[in-house]
């Protein structure tokens, strides 16, 4: 059946006065979709097929669906009652304790994930990219566990699985359980620190390029290495993402190193990094370790904010909300104007909100997002509440 969506505003261009820019431009719309795909964007006036279903938008703002691109559902504890972060002296010590609470959480695996993916839900998030552990101990286990876990949402998320080697994935040697979790379903190949971690940056790195072009899969890989360490992952990043023509399918995420490069250092492995399509995604830390984003930015590499811990080993902290996220950046980088506010909305959808003839276009999937704020601006500085999502047009929150 058609549905219509009626009077929902969309961002066509900002308002200026004397070089000011004091506000955005917004038209009237009525969207109209079927069997999840958006058939029209016609003016919210017209009158419609009285057999549609006719839903009034109330004068919200539409904006693209939001996007959670790093989280990990096999990691929360959402549902436990407090426990704290128990002490560890290193990052084996931390996923080694991990692993041993987790095996004996007093919740399931099933009901964690599930909190988890209606915390997000419930703050408009309809895609997410989930890393999940894959290593020998664990195998297949926490896959299948969150594939079935998926399979009960289907009409209300889409989703990415990166295999992620968190064990380290020369040091916990899980190249044959990667293999296999990438057979299974897992879309991305998954990585950590081959220096300080794996302890050998090439056969590491190798190992990971050999099973994305195995598998024909981009992969996103979790790098905390500083400093020399950095400067050497990223040359052979770079090195290894030509040879194997796998540009625009390369992401790292947190990548504190580039933080530690001089100025111009920074401009080169910048525009090496827009050049091959090489993705940054933060989980915006606030503990210095943040990557210049609005320079990465400006050097025309994309980026991207995921939420990452949501109270788990880890970290007590994190409450789900991506736009929580993006208002912390938005914050840390002094994004103070209209322009600034509403083109940072693309670090949580990926896409424009603002474009003169409307980012909604006909054959989209029916993807999006309600708020009632006046503008992109207020919705990322004020942290104005999602007031709905759609998923394949159907209402999600
Ligand atoms: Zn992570």
């Amino acid at each position: 059946m058609k549905t219509v969506l009626q009077n929902v505003r969309i961002e066509t261009d900002y308002l200026k006065n004397a070089g000011f820019t004091y506000g955005t431009k917004t038209k009237k719309v009525a969207i109209t979709f079927e069997d999840g795909v958006i058939t029209a964007v016609s003016d919210s006036e017209e009158s419609f097929d009285p057999k549609s279903a006719i839903i009034d938008g109330k004068n919200a703002l539409v904006l693209p669906q939001l996007r959670e691109m790093h989280v990990h559902f096999d990691k929360s504890k959402l549902g436990i009652p407090w426990y704290p972060v128990e002490p560890a002296d290193s990052l084996v010590q931390r996923f080694t304790k991990e692993f041993e609470y987790l095996e004996s959480a007093p919740l399931s695996f099933e009901e964690r994930m599930k909190n988890l993916i209606e915390l997000e839900l419930a703050h408009g998030v309809t895609h997410f990219r989930s890393h999940i552990d894959i290593h020998p101990k664990v195998g297949q286990r926490y896959l299948e566990s969150a594939q079935k876990v998926l399979s009960a949402y289907t009409d209300k998320l889409d989703y990415e699985l990166v295999a992620f080697p968190q064990h380290g994935l020369l040091l916990s040697d899980a190249y044959d359980e990667m293999k296999t979790a990438l057979r299974n379903g897992a879309t991305l190949v998954g990585g950590v620190d081959p220096v300080s971690l794996d302890q050998n940056l090439a056969l590491s790195l190798n190992q990971t390029f050999e099973l994305a072009t195995q598998f024909n899969v981009p992969m996103d890989l979790h790098i905390h290495e500083r400093g020399d360490n950095a400067r050497a992952f990223f040359s052979k990043l770079l090195e290894l993402t030509k040879e194997a023509n796998w540009q625009n399918k390369v992401t790292i995420s947190h990548a504190y190193g580039l933080r530690d490069l001089a100025g111009t250092e920074q401009d080169e492995l910048f525009s090496a990094l827009a050049e091959n399509g090489i993705t940054i995604i933060s989980s915006i830390p606030l503990n210095f370790v943040i990557p210049p984003l609005t320079k990465l930015k400006a050097a025309g590499v994309k980026t991207f904010i995921g939420c990452d811990n949501i109270y788990d080993c880890w970290s007590p902290f994190g409450n789900g909300d991506v736009m929580d996220k993006l208002n912390r950046y938005a914050e840390i980088f002094d994004q103070l104007s209209q322009e600034e506010l509403t083109e940072s909305l693309e670090l949580v959808t990926g896409q424009k909100a603002l474009a003169l003839d409307g980012w909604l276009k006909v054959g989209m999937a029916a993807n999006f997002t309600l708020v009632n704020a006046d503008s992109t601006a207020e919705f990322v500085a004020r942290k104005i509440p999602v007031s709905a999502s759609y998923f394949n047009g159907k209402q999600v929150k």
